[in-house]
Parts: structure tokens; C-alpha cells; sequence
């Protein structure tokens, strides 16, 4: 439903729930985030309930600062609002995470390849699916990148993904198809989107990610491909928000 993501050096919790909260008018019935810490360890704390409840929970088992991060709202279409079924889900594992909005159709076969080849999901989303693909992806041709184009090609419906290794530290790939996906360029720091209230109060530089384009991010550097992996020219906009 709603999603944001942040690399840079300002606290990364706090970025996350500070986008998670422009994007709450979307409506939602779980939240979750994914923080890769300064020590190399990727924490996910997630929630059935508003914004408030992970908040609680974050107060009650801190995450360790970081500069790498996402952040989810769902709503809730395979599998019921649990705590379990929240984004994100995590792949190769527990070094990855990903969260997603939309719908992956071909998911019981998807799930079925997975649990023939001995990778056991714990949630009910069509969502953990994808996370699963990608960690035996990354764990076979050993980049996230190269691993994200693959198992892109292989969904249908509708996404918008985003996904974090703790092997590649400072950076996040996203990609969108039938559901919408923008950046934000800061200073030295990047952000993605759901849309532009994600990063509003920290940038007004936005990128349109276009259909079936991915957008890998670091604090440094926004590039642009198709899903062969071809780059892709973008030009930036400037973000009009009163408030
Ligand atoms: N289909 C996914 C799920 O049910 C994502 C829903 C959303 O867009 O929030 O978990």
C-alpha cells in the first residue's frame, strides 16, 4: 500500500516512520520497516495495527542506527492483517528484505517451486514469495542486482518492490510494474516512494519511475534501467506540496 525507502546518513527509523505517516491517508491495517545497522545487521519490526503499535514496538526493542532502509504500510489482500503476514519479508536467510504493493498472481506456482526446492515460507502473502526467489537468486549468481532483473521477469500482476541485502550495504533496488514507483534526490541521501509524500519533507528533486524500469539507489547515485537491465535516461521534476 504505501512504501518508502532511505539511504543516507541521517537516523533511518526515523526517516521510515516519518514517511510511513505522510502515507498513511492510503489507508492501511499492518506497518513494518527493515533497518541495515552500522554492525551489518538487517532488523525488521513489523505490526498489525496503525502506525502507533510499531511505533510501541520500536520503543520497546530498539533498532541499532543505520543508513539503509524500508518501510511498508499494507494492505492486506493474501493472507489476513497479522504481524506475520506485515512487510517486510525476509529472503537468503535473513539477509534480505523486501516489502511490495500489489499483487502477484502467479504466486502458488511460485510457492510451489520454492517448497520442491526445500525454501519453507512462514507467512500466507503472495508477497514472502517473492522474497524467497530473490534470496536463492542472490545466493546463486551472487548480486542483488543481477538477482532482482531475474525474478522480476518471472512475476505477474502488479508491483512495486523494493529490496535490501546486507551484503550490499547503502543501497535499495526497486522496481514497478502496474503500480507506481518514484525517487527522491537529496544531497548525498536518496529516497523511494509510493508516491512523493514518502520523502516530501526532505526533498522536493523527484524522479517518475517509469513502466517496467528499476531504480537502484545509494546515498551517492540514482540509476535507471529496464528490466534487461539496459539504462534508462530520466529527468527530474520538482515536487509542488503546500504544507
Ligand atoms: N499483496 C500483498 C499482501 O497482501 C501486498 C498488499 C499491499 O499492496 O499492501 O501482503
Amino acid at each position: 500500500c504505501g512504501i518508502v525507502g532511505y539511504v543516507g546518513p541521517n537516523d533511518t527509523v526515523d526517516v521510515l516512520i516519518n514517511g510511513l505517516r505522510r502515507l498513511e491517508y492510503r489507508g492501511y491495517d499492518s506497518a513494518g520497516i527493515a533497518v541495515l545497522d552500522e554492525a551489518g545487521d538487517l532488523t525488521v519490526r513489523k505490526r498489525s495495527g496503525k502506525l502507533v503499535r510499531l511505533e510501541e514496538l520500536l520503543a520497546d526493542s530498539p533498532v541499532g542506527e543505520g543508513h539503509t532502509g524500508i518501510g511498508h504500510t499494507r494492505w492486506a489482500t493474501h493472507g489476513g492483517p497479522t504481524d506475520e503476514n506485515a512487510h517486510p519479508h525476509l529472503g537468503d536467510n535473513g539477509k534480505l528484505a523486501l516489502i511490495h504493493n500489489g499483487i502477484v498472481e502467479n504466486f502458488a506456482e511460485l510457492r510451489a517451486e520454492l517448497e520442491a526446492d526445500g525454501i519453507s515460507l512462514i507467512s500466507e502473502t503472495d508477497t514472502e514469495v517473492v522474497a524467497g526467489l530473490l534470496g536463492r537468486e542472490v545466493a546463486r549468481v551472487g548480486d542483488l542486482e543481477t538477482a532482482f532483473r531475474n525474478v522480476v521477469t518471472r512475476l505477474t500482476g502488479t508491483f512495486t518492490l523494493l529490496a535490501t541485502h546486507r551484503d550490499e550495504p547503502g543501497k535499495i533496488v526497486a522496481a514497478r510494474h502496474h503500480s507506481p514507483l518514484v525517487v527522491g534526490l537529496g544531497d548525498g541521501e536518496n529516497f523511494l516512494g509510493s508516491d512523493v509524500a514518502a520523502f516530501v519533507s526532505s526533498t522536493r528533486r523527484a524522479v517518475a519511475v517509469n513502466e517496467d524500469n528499476i531504480a537502484i539507489i545509494t546515498p551517492e547515485n540514482v540509476r535507471i534501467t529496464d528490466f534487461a537491465g539496459t539504462p534508462v535516461e530520466y529527468s527530474e521534476f520538482e515536487v509542488e506540496w503546500d504544507a
